[in-house]
């Protein structure tokens, strides 16, 4: 990292505004709103909520279908998903992705499995215990209408996905197999070897072409959007850049979804595709979409461990590994440079089975990914040193290959041994695995209702896109089950309530709204080009990823936070001064794309330490040194911070929405898996 001048952004105390509680951290830092509430989400029942939305939500008739034009942004699981079966349904769809193929969206990449309340096993499992391991799992920060409607809907996804042929892992006799991912005791995940994600997307893929063959959509790769376009207060269209000519592009609609994934890689560093990013989504907030829970990262604790300063990309191992796999430590700190094969296991702290008996190596990823930081920040770690500590702990195979024989074991798990073998060149079979915690998925994102429509009317937003259903933590196994949650079951449904209403007035090309949206996309262009710096967009990157890692990482503490803050607002400035994109714009530019992206970073990086600043309490990922147990566990305040954290943006000082969580279904308690 380059020197950071000084500087001294950090607010006055006695600027601290009216409205803002004594203890707030964040005090001067945003302006407090009004409360936010959920219209959309029925009362009664927790069980019959989704049957009773579904029932009033208006129906648009098959002839008026045709008329309505439906644009979609994003190919992963949630968007083809819901372009597919919106197409199905008989409106106009227009699917768009950046990639060359809708089939290379991130979600290609999910390796471990998705959950279904299926209960296969007859091990305990209803659609009511997955619901509430969701709502524990995500430490009690979620909204329990929606949890319990995925829970619901994820019986379903299962019998979609094998009718359109998905390969799930099966048993000897036939039936589908299911193994366990954390937070949980029962077996509830469906798998297809370490390739699920794929598997899965193929399956929503063909289902896609086969709507494109039928003529009811109509895909765009290589397509980026860049702007929102608003008229009259509804979301009406999209500006997009063809990312091979340069051209920019205006396409209108009655009704816009964004499915574009998650924005991990604000951290530079993380197992998400290296294209991941948060621009159709930050451009949307800038338009009036309220951020939701942005610091609630998901930090995985098996990921293969970082190896030297100029990585860009980190591999994750996946959870399904921790059904098998024992994760420990060298007892004493002497032994961390030794062969671990030379460690005697007397000499060994598996140190998840010895803190968490109950869940054991399956405990939730924020607990295990906490476990493993503290047993390397004394002393314990192992593998080679990085900057003077050694950051990894072993994940270890070879009681499951006592038990199961090495064709079990490669049976259920050879592809991501292979994986590690070639990345990391120890063989698994023989060497206990490294492995150490990475950034791997966002919980926060677009606010959306129970509709899963953002603050902007007509502008839908689903998967990973969303704030989501996880609440501070999510479950593995459970983004796929959302993404395709949504896009299958729930979007179809909601979506037609906003729809019948139209097809609202035509929006002419000319209409000043679309004009300001692509103007303002060609004078960005202009701007990133016309910097004529000497900095290059993935130093920028790369300088912001650690400091958002350093500060805004595993653990987070008020100090550090208004650092992170003054650094990641004077690195903007330096950027916007400093940065060199070669190029034009009228032709493939990847430095160009790029600088966008971050560009919506930086200001993605402060919010998001402006709303852990805020939190003073611990709850799931969202770890705040100051608000923790006599053991170390993350402690929450429920008495303060019981909400969903709603941003609506306005330049260098936000405001913030708070929508109150209540649970009447499930009582909430301080977590344990002891
Ligand atoms: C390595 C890895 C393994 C995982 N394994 C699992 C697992 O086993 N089980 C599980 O449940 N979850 C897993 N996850 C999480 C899960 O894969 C993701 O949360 C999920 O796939 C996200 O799906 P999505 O459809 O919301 O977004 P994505 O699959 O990320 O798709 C985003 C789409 O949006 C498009 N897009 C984005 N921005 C733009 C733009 N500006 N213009 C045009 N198009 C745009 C992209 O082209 C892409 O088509 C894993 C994640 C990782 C990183």
């Amino acid at each position: 990292m380059t020197d950071m001048p000084d500087t001294t952004l950090t607010p006055d105390p006695s600027h601290v505004a009216e409205g803002h509680p004594p203890t707030d951290d964040a005090a001067g830092y945003y302006t407090p709103g009004t409360p936010l509430v959920d219209t959309k989400a029925p009362a009664g029942p927790i069980s019959d909520r989704w049957q009773t939305r579904k029932f009033e939500a208006r129906l648009v008739n098959p002839a008026n279908r045709r008329k309505l034009d439906v644009i979609i942004v994003g190919t992963g699981l949630a968007g083809a998903s819901a372009a597919a079966t919106m197409g199905e349904a008989g409106y106009v769809v227009k699917s768009f992705c950046y990639q060359d193929s809708p089939r290379r969206a991130h979600s290609i990449a999910a390796q471990g499995g998705i959950n279904a309340a299926k209960n296969y096993k007859e091990d305990g499992d209803s659609v009511h215990r997955l619901f509430y391991d969701t709502v524990k799992g995500g430490d009690y920060r979620s909204r329990e209408s929606n949890v319990y409607r995925l829970a619901e809907v994820s019986v379903n996804i299962i019998d979609q996905c094998v009718a359109q042929g998905v390969p799930f892992a099966r048993e000897y006799g036939g039936l589908l197999d299911n193994r366990s991912f954390g937070g949980v005791q029962v077996s509830r995940t469906f798998y297809a070897r370490g390739q699920t994600g794929q598997q899965l997307l193929i399956g929503a893929y063909q289902a896609l072409e086969r709507q494109v063959a039928a003529g009811t959509v109509t895909t765009y790769t290589r397509h980026e959007m860049l702007e929102l376009i608003v008229v009259d207060g509804k979301a009406r269209g999209i500006v997009v850049r063809d990312m091979v000519t340069g051209a920019i592009e205006t396409h209108l609609a009655d009704v816009v979804v964004l499915a574009s994934g998650g924005y991990g890689n604000v951290f530079y560093l993380s197992t998400n595709a290296m294209g991941c990013n948060v621009t159709a989504a930050w451009r949307a907030h800038r338009k009036g979409a309220y951020m939701a829970n942005p610091c609630y990262t998901q930090i995985h604790p098996t990921c293969i461990p970082v190896s030297g300063a100029h990585q860009s990309k980190l591999t994750l191992m996946s959870e399904s590994l921790r059904n098998d796999g024992r994760i420990w430590v060298p007892k004493k700190k002497e032994d961390c440079a030794k062969d671990p094969r030379e460690i005697p296991e007397a000499d060994r702290d598996y140190f998840l089975e010895r803190i968490y008996p109950s869940f054991g190596n399956l405990v939730p990823r924020d607990i295990a990914s906490r476990a493993a930081k503290y047993m390397c920040d004394e002393g314990r770690g192992v593998g080679p040193e990085v900057e003077g500590v050694r950051r990894g702990v072993y994940l270890d195979f070879a009681d499951a290959i006592a038990r199961l024989g090495k064709e079990g074991v490669e049976e259920k798990y050879d592809n991501l041994l292979d994986m590690y073998e070639r990345i990391a060149g120890e063989n698994p079979y023989e060497v206990p695995m490294r492995i150490y915690p990475a950034v791997h998925y966002v919980m926060g994102g677009l606010w959306v209702d129970y509709d899963l429509q953002s603050t902007i009317p007509g502008l839908f937003v689903t998967g990973e896109a969303n704030f989501s259903d996880h609440g501070a933590n999510r479950l593995g196994a459970s983004a796929l089950m959302q993404g395709l949650a949504d896009g299958y079951f729930v979007l179809p449904h909601t979506i037609r309530d906003y729809l019948a209403d139209g097809p609202f007035p035509e929006v002419a090309a000319d209409h000043p709204a679309v004009v300001e949206a692509r103007t303002a996309v060609e004078k960005r262009i202009e701007h990133f080009l016309s910097i004529g710096g000497t900095r290059s967009v993935d130093s920028y990157h790369r300088e912001l990823g650690h400091i958002m890692w350093e500060y805004c990482g595993m653990e987070r503490t008020e100090e550090g936070l208004k650092k992170a803050i003054d650094l990641i607002r004077s690195l903007k400035d330096e950027f916007n001064r400093n940065l060199k994109v070669l190029g034009t714009a009228d032709s493939l530019n990847q430095s160009l794309e790029k600088a966008g992206r971050v560009a919506d970073f930086f200001e993605l990086g402060e919010l998001m330490c402006i709303d852990a600043l805020n939190r003073r309490e611990s709850c799931g990922g969202h770890f705040r040194a100051e608000s923790q147990t006599e053991d170390g566990e993350a402690l929450r305040h429920d008495d303060q911070f019981a909400y969903v954290a709603a941003w609506e943006y306005a330049g260098d000082k936000p405001v913030l929405h708070k929508e109150e969580l209540t649970y009447t279904a499930i009582e909430m308690k301080q977590r344990s898996y002891k």
